[in-house]
């Protein structure tokens, strides 16, 4: 077996599912993650199809997964004085399996710190790939941020949507990246500042705030979603990021003005905007991607089925190819895209269906889905996405 000393940065979904697969079929992986610790908490992410289960069977975490499971929970939209008008039924939004980020990845981590060498609070700085053809002792060198040099045979960015080695190897994330007109906030809040108990939100044109599951723990999480184009504003100011969530939100009734009041306490703030991932090629030399840094889709890609489903993929490759990541990259790239390109399609009409830009849309939107026969389609239109492809076997 050649190349068999592959680092893999991110450990949250692809990067640990990658690392069961390549360990348990001869390669060395080493996982680095820039968080200081694996991240935990998170909000409910989901599986659906024989497709994506048949990969967690596969990796032999199905089961702890369905003890874990959050079984669902139908999602009520109501009006501002709290009465309901529309439900999304659980299936709709827990699929076959539903589970928290944080949960799912613990169990992955789990599953492979015995095989896999974990390093966090670490990043990639540079990487290069010393090789201009496929040379039997070329390598990657990588210098991490903190100082340390190492030499890999390959590099595998799971990095998520804003990839870290997308930028390095593959260049500035404008280019791959496509805005879908929202963006997304999230974060916890405590019971006592009375908080709906069910999955409950509430619309204004083009905006939607709720609460996503309270009944796990002390906390509530609150998610916000809102229509804008690109807003200019830095990653990393969470003051900044709360100011502009709480000028959304500031016209809003129902208990909006309770959240958004205990947005300026809340610890943490996820806040990103709805994004696809188009990346052309998914390799570059001795460096790929797999999971949403290759193909996210923020919301309704269906990404977490589709993050365990290329990292299994693409370990099967490079075993089947005997390391040889030429060909290996190839068969991957060949053997996923086209289906996680069509997942991705969800996540294009997932901003105007959590949020219609006027009233009269949210209130069409209201009465589709007290209608079985639509919702029965969406739903059969999701499972036929994320069944779309064969589950290849792998000798060993
Ligand atoms: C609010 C929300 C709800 C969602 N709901 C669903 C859902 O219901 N169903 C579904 O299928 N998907 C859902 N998704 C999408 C899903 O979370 C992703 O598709 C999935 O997590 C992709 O996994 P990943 O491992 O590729 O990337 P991520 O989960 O994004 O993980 C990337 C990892 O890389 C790490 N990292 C980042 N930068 C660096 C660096 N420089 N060096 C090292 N490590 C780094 C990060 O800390 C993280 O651990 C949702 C996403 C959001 C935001």
């Amino acid at each position: 077996m050649r190349n068999k000393r592959i680092l893999i940065s991110g450990a949250s979904v692809a990067g640990p599912t990658l690392a069961y697969w390549l360990a348990r079929r001869g390669f060395e992986p080493t996982v680095v993650e820039v968080a200081p610790a694996l991240r935990g908490g998170g909000y409910a992410v989901d599986f659906r199809s024989s497709a994506h289960l048949a990969v967690l069977d596969r990796t032999g975490i199905l089961d702890d997964l369905r003890a874990l499971a959050t079984g669902g929970t139908t999602w009520t939209f109501v009006d501002d004085a709290g009465n309901p008008l529309a439900a999304l039924p659980p299936e709709f939004t827990g699929g076959d399996l539903e589970v928290a980020r944080g949960d799912l990845a613990r169990v992955l981590y789990e599953r492979t710190r015995d095989t896999t060498e974990y390093v966090f609070g670490d990043s990639i700085a540079t990487l290069t790939d010393t090789t201009a053809s496929d040379h039997a002792d070329a390598c990657v060198q990588v210098e991490f941020e903190s100082g340390t040099k190492r030499t890999f045979d390959l590099v595998i960015g799971a990095d998520g949507l804003h990839s870290n080695t997308r930028e390095l190897a593959f260049g500035p994330e404008k280019d791959y990246l496509t805005h879908l007109g929202y963006h997304v906030a999230g974060w916890m809040v405590p019971h006592h500042i009375g908080v709906p108990e069910a999955r409950i939100a509430h619309n204004v044109a083009g905006k939607l705030i709720g609460v996503l599951d309270s009944r796990r723990g002390p906390t509530a999480d609150v998610f916000a979603f809102f229509a804008a184009g690109p807003l200019d504003h830095d990653r990393r100011d969470v003051a900044g990021q709360k100011r502009i969530v709480a000028d959304v939100f500031a016209d809003v009734g129902w208990v909006a003005p309770t959240l958004i009041e205990a947005l300026a306490d809340a610890p943490e703030l996820y806040f990103d905007a709805i994004a696809r991932v188009d990346v052309p090629r998914w390799s570059a030399g001795r460096v790929a991607l797999v999971g949403d840094a290759a193909y996210g889709a923020t919301l309704g890609g269906m990404g977490t089925g589709s993050a365990v489903i290329g990292a299994y993929v693409l370990a099967g490759e490079l075993a089947a190819a005997g390391g040889n990541h030429v060909v290996a990259f190839d068969r991957y790239e060949r053997a996923v895209r086209d289906f996680v390109t069509e997942c991705q399609k969800g996540g294009e009409d997932t901003g105007a269906f959590l949020a219609p830009a006027t009233a009269d849309a949210v209130a069409v939107r209201n009465v589709m889905l007290g209608d079985p026969a639509v919702l029965a389609h969406l739903l059969a239109e999701g499972e036929a996405r994320a069944a779309g492809i064969t589950l290849p076997d792998y000798p060993g």
